[in-house]
């Protein structure tokens, strides 16, 4: 029996009910192979844990994460706190801390999902982003001068250094390695963002010569959003700085169908701390409470964890069970044009996940 434990963080908003579908996968995943357990502890940091605490998550928070082998995330954030320090004072930190350098995206168009792209199909649109998640513009080194005064300004540093630039490249290549294009797309701005940009492109440059039956491409980042629209069929593994690869992601989400269907994992690639896997979207107050969050981007970033976990079968069955009842085309949340609930979209997948056990042979 193999055990895994994992940390759960549901968060605000729509988080705690998108989870608890994804917490209906797991323990089906349980049931089926029958040699694993999952164990869970839960953490409710949150908006509401702000408000009564002053912070986020308690000073020793990343100690408490560390001994798990997989933190599910939800989402956070709710009107009654500024998004900047709910966003930086925990998940930021989990991301920086367990050198989650690796933010794994699939930008996958699922069998029975229309893209809003009119003429691309299925095998059009399928490649994977590689946010880098932990430095650029997402730093907190910079400032305010001048204040009260008409000079009034703020400076925010983007960090790049050589050997987060590094680790990040050759992770893209040894994904693209796996894949059958065998083309990496790096996002960059260095014909405006002087310093940081180029050195970004220098790396790349040294990096490429590694790894030389890989096609290399470098794109300006305004004309690479252009071509996720215009042709994303060229496109196979995509690698971005981490404000780059964030606002790719949700284009690249549109494009598939929507927030609700694009999810992520947060990978420390050495498996020297826990990975933390979480859709791609946030809160979303407006929906929130309601139950008709659509939770397949949460359940396909079980999918994912599985993958991290060395169960790729369970990560298999989860992802063409979403596939299958999307197929169906019976039970579809609201933002994918249908009236179902959170809760009638996670039974099915969990329904379905049993049917094709018993024919896959899990
Ligand atoms: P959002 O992703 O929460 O919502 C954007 C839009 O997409 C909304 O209209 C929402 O209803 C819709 N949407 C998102 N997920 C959906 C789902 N599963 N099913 C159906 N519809 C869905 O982005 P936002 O509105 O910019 O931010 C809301 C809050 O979330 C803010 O506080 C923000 O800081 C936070 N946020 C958190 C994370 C995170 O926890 N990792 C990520 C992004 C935003
Ligand atoms: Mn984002």
């Amino acid at each position: 029996m193999r055990h895994y434990s994992i940390a759960v963080i549901p968060g605000d908003g729509i988080g705690p009910e998108v989870i608890n579908e994804s917490l209906k996968v797991l323990k089906t995943l349980e049931e089926l192979h029958g040699g694993i357990r999952f164990s869970y502890e839960y953490f409710d940091w949150n908006c509401q844990y702000y408000l009564q605490n002053g912070r986020m998550m308690p000073k020793d928070g990343l100690e408490q994460l560390k001994n798990h082998d997989v933190i599910l995330f939800g989402a956070v954030g709710d009107p009654s706190v500024p998004d900047h320090i709910s966003v930086w004072e925990l998940i930021l930190p989990i991301r920086k801390g367990f050198q989650q350098y690796v933010n794994l995206r699939p930008i996958r168009l699922l069998r029975g999902i229309d893209s809003p792209l009119r003429y691309k199909d299925h095998d059009d649109l399928d490649f994977i982003v590689v946010r880098e998640n932990t430095e650029g513009e997402y730093s907190d080194m910079g400032g305010r001068l001048h204040a009260g005064t008409p000079f009034e300004m703020a400076i925010q540093n983007n960090v790049i250094t050589r050997q987060g630039s590094e680790r990040i490249l050759q992770y893209a290549y040894s994904l693209a390695e796996r894949r059958k294009k065998k083309h990496l797309t790096v996002a960059t701005k260095s014909n405006a963002i002087n310093h940081t940009m180029t050195f970004w492109d220098e790396v790349v440059n040294e990096v490429r010569k590694d790894y030389p039956h890989i096609q290399t491409q470098l794109y300006h980042i305004d004309a690479l959003a252009a071509y996720f629209v215009m042709k994303p069929e060229s496109l196979d593994v995509v690698l971005g700085s981490n404000l780059f690869g964030d606002i790719l992601t949700d284009l690249g989400a549109a494009i598939v169908g929507g927030l609700g269907l694009a999810p992520s994992g947060n990978i420390n690639p050495e498996k020297q701390f826990p990975s933390m896997f979480e859709a791609i979207h946030g809160s979303a107050p407006d929906i929130a409470g309601k139950g008709i969050a659509n939770p397949i981007a949460q359940i396909w970033s079980v999918s994912l964890m599985m993958d991290h976990l060395d169960l790729p079968e369970l990560g298999k069955l989860v992802l063409d069970s979403i596939e299958d009842v999307l197929v169906e085309g019976i039970v579809r949340t609201p933002d994918l044009g249908g009236s179902c609930t959170t809760k009638e979209m996670g039974d099915a997948i969990v329904a379905q996940m049993k049917k094709s056990a018993l024919t896959k042979n899990i």
